[in-house]
């Protein structure tokens, strides 16, 4: 159920509304609009009678969500999310470009690599020390001594930096580097863990499933949000569908219809949404066109001797280039890109 309070109605007329639900056993997250304050009720609200909240005084509403996942719906917060993280801001004008390697292979790599995609404009540095692999055989990543070459990277080039955990045990010593938690595609709804990362406050990056549909997507990061972290950034990262030619099948309808459905900002990756180096410049463009509120794009310098994901990975100068296009598109539909950088 969402109460939405009368505009200017005085704290104490909130705080009566919030202390009664509490008394009741409900949980209440607090959202505050342009406009309105919205309290959203969490628990089992057919037990509670709407006539008697919408009576009470300072409401002006009271109706239940029809969608099963509460705190991510534009129903119960209709304006968008925005939010910073270090200087960054997710969600609002600027269309935010993440990018670096699939996985930190060694610390000369991991700075060359920042130096070049900082000084194209992104804003925040990809790299993974624990890789989800589909064999046990390939590299699995450096672990934590690649989190400590990432990050002396991200400081040294004034990025920020994402990568992903993997497992629950694996939160607090990642934490411990990172700014931003990467959820993988295979880790989605993996519950014990989504419901972990909703006890951190550490932003996280929820990409969706190989198989996920926009519902279930939408339920995995509301665990994440009812748990009491709601810095939230969905990110499409291609599905599998009976077409076999490309890697994933990048499902650019997903930027226009999670953004209808949902407050928080949405991402796209096009290097694993389509998994062929030379598509993945087209594929940014579409994700920008469609208003994604960000990219995340894999860069390598020697991409044919990448440990993973080498044939997606662009070369530092495709980057460039790709930046340079995509700038122009955000223009045309009122977003900005950050200019190259003078390193
Ligand atoms: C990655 O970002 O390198 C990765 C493994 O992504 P996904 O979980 O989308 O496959
Ligand atoms: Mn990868």
């Amino acid at each position: 159920m969402v109460i939405l309070m009368e505009k200017n109605t005085p704290e104490v007329n909130v705080e009566r509304v919030i202390e009664r639900l509490d008394k009741e056993g409900f949980d209440v997250h607090r959202s505050t609009g342009v406009e309105h304050i919205l309290l959203g009720v969490i628990g089992d609200t057919a037990k509670l009678d709407i006539r008697t909240m919408q009576l009470m005084e300072g409401v002006a509403d009271a109706y239940r969500i029809s969608a099963p996942y509460k705190l991510v719906s534009r129903e119960f917060k209709p304006d968008n999310s925005v939010f910073t993280i270090g200087d960054v801001e997710f969600g609002g004008e600027e269309t935010v470009v993440m990018a670096g390697p699939c996985s930190i292979e060694s610390e000369e790599q991991i700075m060359r690599i920042a130096e070049k995609v900082a000084a194209a404009g992104a804003r925040v540095l990809r790299g993974g020390a624990f890789k989800p692999r589909t064999s046990p055989y390939a590299f699995q990543g450096l672990g934590e001594e690649g989190l400590k070459y990432m990050r002396a990277a991200a400081d040294k080039y004034g990025l920020l930096m994402i990568t992903e955990v993997m497992d629950k045990d694996q939160i607090d010593l990642v934490e411990r580097y990172t700014d931003i938690i990467q959820v993988g595609a295979r880790n989605m709804q993996n519950f014990t863990f989504i419901r972990a990362l909703g006890k951190t406050r550490t932003p996280i990056f929820l990409k969706r499933g190989i198989s996920a549909t926009f519902k279930e997507w939408l339920m995995a990061a509301e665990y994440i949000l009812a748990g009491g972290n709601d810095k939230l950034i969905f990110c499409e990262r291609g599905i599998r569908t009976f077409e076999s030619y490309t890697r994933n099948t990048m499902d650019i309808s997903a930027i226009p219809v999670m953004q209808k459905l949902s407050h928080l900002p949405v991402f796209a990756d096009p290097s694993h949404g389509i998994g062929l180096r030379d598509k993945v410049l087209p594929m940014a463009r579409a994700s920008v066109a469609a208003g994604a509120h960000g990219l995340m794009v894999e860069v390598h310098d020697d991409p044919d001797k990448a440990l993973s994901d080498g044939a997606q990975s662009l070369y530092p100068h495709q980057f460039e280039e790709l930046m340079a296009q995509i700038r122009v598109i955000a223009g045309v539909i009122g977003r900005k890109i950050a200019e190259p950088v003078q390193l």
